[in-house]
């Protein structure tokens, strides 16, 4: 009894243990920006209440200032204009910005707890050496007067978008930098940028009364500032500066927008999620009556599938230059056919799992951001299309696209590993399929290794673990680990780590005496994967066997309803595996690799043998 008490003390201080280790910082973020709409600049004050979570005593700590980013000779404009396939919407458009069309965040003071710091801007990142170091623990209060000026819309943010959104407010404020185990993450801002801390807004925005404004968050005072939060627009007689006051709770980002013409419909989702809607209407956006109904549906298939939306409140705002995600809402652009609008949604919405609540630094990880949200985007289209709310008929290979693209990235010879850092890529078109398409696959072949039942049983897992926190590589992988028995890590250390490809081949099949016959298996690329092999009998009869790759620990039995033979496993060092059959040659029609469909294999030429 008393040992059994003893070991479950234990085992009691390891589970605290397990849960102290993980530690993430805090903020709370308080602003008022007075708006000018005449000379698209604000003014605006900040109060940071920031707390040290980490172990650390920090001297230093850094922010974001993206707007920055938005004049000619910045990072981002230099890196678009030498790097071989720039993105088609920047190009070389910063270098040609006027004085009035870049954009700027100004510091004008900056103190902490009551103390001037001492600060150094360079480009879109301030380096602030503080007065008072943070002890580990402690909190401190940052002030911060600010002004800025909004650029034209080149990527993102910005004012005056093609579509005539007046302004798009993605990365508008000086943002702290996190700062987390990894250490801290200053990036400039060249191209993606979703790095940021936990914690709260308290956004009060002063604008003319003639803009209807939508974001992130809960509108605070609808009622006092004259506007029917779940009603169309009030148009005020007499043109005055109104002071929109938002709130939000749990999130890493704040994004707003601006329009004065914005139609506003709001929509409750089938898992309760109150929806908006925001857009101008004209012929080119007609399709967006049509999206309360279809989101409404995909909400639903989500939060089952994926697990439960952790907010109740999001918005689809029309703005930005293309599709962007945010925490509770999203920046589209509105003139689209309706597969298009729905594609983009879709996409934007995952974003609020994969992101904004598994919130893996975008930096470092855009293939757990771009690849996991396209993986579920890929499966809520596939749901829409077996509902008939979209064109087009469910598709049996659904991610057939993404190992096209795999193929064509790893033909292309320019592939570099999931762990380069998504701005230091050599070319677009490689960090583009590893995020979303390499990234997706992770999935889709991970599913493949410990079956259809554990993977979805892990991804459920993966959010309800880490959602509202910072998951990287290893914290993935590991949840499918714990989820499924497998040993895990050589796939990680292949697939993501590294750029070595699959490719298993059939050589051949021939009899072995009457009654056997033998399946002469080579292993032709360099990353070793367990094997599922399907014989197909003359009488129509098909029997599954899965070869285990040795160190996985552990093998598949049985997967959504077909029972696999289990054969002797292989281990890596082998080039080439002999599966044995107890069935005679002469019985056999068909012996094919992966009748599924989810291992890249890079070559499926030698993937099946007929009957000759
Ligand atoms: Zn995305």
């Amino acid at each position: 009894m008393k040992i059994y008490f003893t070991l479950l003390l234990i085992s009691f201080l390891n589970i605290l243990q397990a849960q102290t280790d993980y530690w993430q910082q805090e903020v709370a973020y308080t602003m008022e920006i007075d708006f000018d709409v005449e000379s698209h600049q604000f003014d605006g004050e900040q109060t940071l209440v920031y707390t040290n979570h980490s172990p650390d005593t920090l001297h230093k700590v850094f922010y974001h200032l993206f707007y920055n980013a938005f004049q000619p000779g910045s990072m981002m404009d230099v890196r678009s204009r030498t790097i071989a396939d720039p993105d088609s919407r920047v190009m070389d458009r910063i270098e040609a910005l006027k004085e009035n069309e870049i954009g700027y965040q100004h510091i004008l003071s900056l103190d902490q707890d009551g103390r001037p710091t001492n600060y150094i801007v360079d480009g879109t990142v301030l380096e602030v050496r503080l007065p008072q170091p943070i002890l580990p623990g402690k909190q401190s209060v940052f002030k911060m007067k600010f002004k800025a000026q909004v650029p034209l819309q080149v990527r993102r943010t910005g004012r005056d978008n093609k579509e005539g959104i007046s302004y798009s407010m993605s990365q508008w404020y000086p943002k702290l930098a996190e700062y987390d185990e990894e250490g801290w993450h200053p990036d400039e801002y060249i191209a993606r940028e979703f790095h940021g801390v936990w914690g709260s807004f308290d956004v009060s925005i002063t604008i003319d009364s003639d803009y209807i404004i939508g974001g992130t968050g809960h509108l605070q005072n609808a009622n006092k500032i004259g506007y029917g939060y779940s009603s169309k627009k009030v148009k005020h007689k007499k043109r005055r500066p109104l002071t929109w006051r938002f709130k939000a709770d749990k999130v890493h980002d704040f994004v707003w927008a601006a329009d004065p013409d914005y139609e506003h419909i709001t929509h409750t989702a089938y898992d309760g999620t109150e929806m908006h809607f925001l857009y101008q209407k004209s012929n080119a956006t007609k399709e967006w009556e049509k999206l309360p109904a279809i989101m409404a549906e995909a909400f639903g298939f989500v939060s089952e599938n994926f697990g439960k939306y952790p907010y109740d409140i999001y918005s689809f705002i029309q703005g930005g230059d293309g599709g962007m995600e945010y925490p509770m809402a999203t920046l589209i652009t509105g003139e689209r056919s309706l597969g298009s609008l729905v594609g983009v949604s879709v996409h934007e919405l995952m974003h609020s799992w994969y992101q904004m609540v598994l919130a893996s630094n975008e930096g470092k990880y855009a293939w757990m951001d771009e690849g996991f949200t396209s993986f579920a985007s890929t499966l809520v289209m596939n749901h829409l299309r077996s509902k008939k709310l979209i064109g087009g008929t469910v598709q049996e290979f659904p991610f057939k696209s993404s190992y096209d693209n795999y193929r064509r990235l790893v033909n292309s010879g320019v592939e570099e590993p999931l762990t380069t850092h998504a701005d230091h890529f050599n070319v677009n078109f490689a960090y583009s399929i590893a995020s979303y398409v390499k990234g997706a696959i992770y999935l889709h072949q991970m599913e493949y290794i410990i079956g259809k039942e554990n993977f979805d049983a892990g991804l459920l897992r993966y959010f309800n673990t880490w959602k509202f926190k910072h998951p990287n590589a290893d914290r993935v992988t590991r949840v499918f680990e714990k989820q499924s028995d497998f040993i895990l890590d050589w796939y990680q250390e292949y697939w993501v780590n590294g750029t070595k490809s699959i490719d298993y081949g059939i050589d051949s099949v021939s009899a072995k005496g009457s009654q056997q016959s033998v399946v002469y298996l080579k292993r032709y690329g360099l990353m070793p994967m367990p094997i599922d092999i399907y014989v197909t009998l003359k009488n129509g009869r098909e029997i599954a066997y899965t070869i285990p790759l040795r160190m996985m620990r552990n093998h598949k039995v049985e997967e959504m309803g077909v029972k696999y033979t289990v054969a002797e496993d292989w281990s890596w060092v082998n080039p080439s595996y002999e599966l044995n059959l107890d069935i005679p040659l002469d019985q056999i029609e068909k012996v094919e690799i992966d009748k599924t469909q989810r291992l890249a294999d890079i070559s499926v030429d030698n993937n099946q043998w007929t009957q000759p």
